[in-house]
């Protein structure tokens, strides 16, 4: 089989006094997203996608939720690793597709960012990382801005 396809799903609690951090970018806002590591819940879909996409399981069995070494961690340097277990099989990214699920704030001015970020650790082009945005239109936990939510797949190429 030369291509296989992943999907990703996240969803982290907003808090006060967190920074809220998606794809590697701090954006302002009053609320962050709470975690073991960074939580940057589009990053860690966007892994999900990836090692799905080789049936290898889920970012906890590699980066356990708990495990003092992931306290605080850089999701991107986590998702560096994840790409590295995809090259080291023999695949490389041919795209991925993400949707940021979220009330506020705004995303559009920190999505060309996001895709710059992503595609630098994954060695692609940003034409390759694709990052959209929705709200949930004022419905359940996202609507209530509990949360923010994310949904991501990823498409390997063989070589
Ligand atoms: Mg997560």
């Amino acid at each position: 089989m030369a291509i296989r396809i992943g999907n990703g799903y996240d969803i982290h609690r907003l808090v006060e006094g967190r920074p809220l951090i998606l794809g590697g970018v701090t954006l302002p806002h009053s609320h962050g997203l709470d975690g073991h590591s960074d939580a940057d819940v589009l990053t860690h879909a966007i892994m999900d996608a990836l090692l799905g996409a080789l049936s290898l399981g889920d970012i906890g069995l590699y980066f356990p939720p708990g495990d003092p070494e992931w306290a605080g961690a850089d999701s991107l340097k986590l998702l560096a690793q994840v790409n590295a277990m995809v090259q080291e099989r023999g695949w490389t990214v041919g795209n991925v597709d993400s949707v940021i699920v979220a009330e506020q704030p705004k995303m559009k001015p920190h999505i060309e960012a996001m895709r710059t970020q992503l595609a630098t650790v994954l060695g692609v082009d940003p034409s390759q990382v694709g990052v959209k945005a929705t709200t949930n239109e004022g419905l359940g936990p996202v609507g209530r801005q509990e949360g923010i939510a994310v949904h991501a797949v990823a498409l390997l190429v063989q070589g």
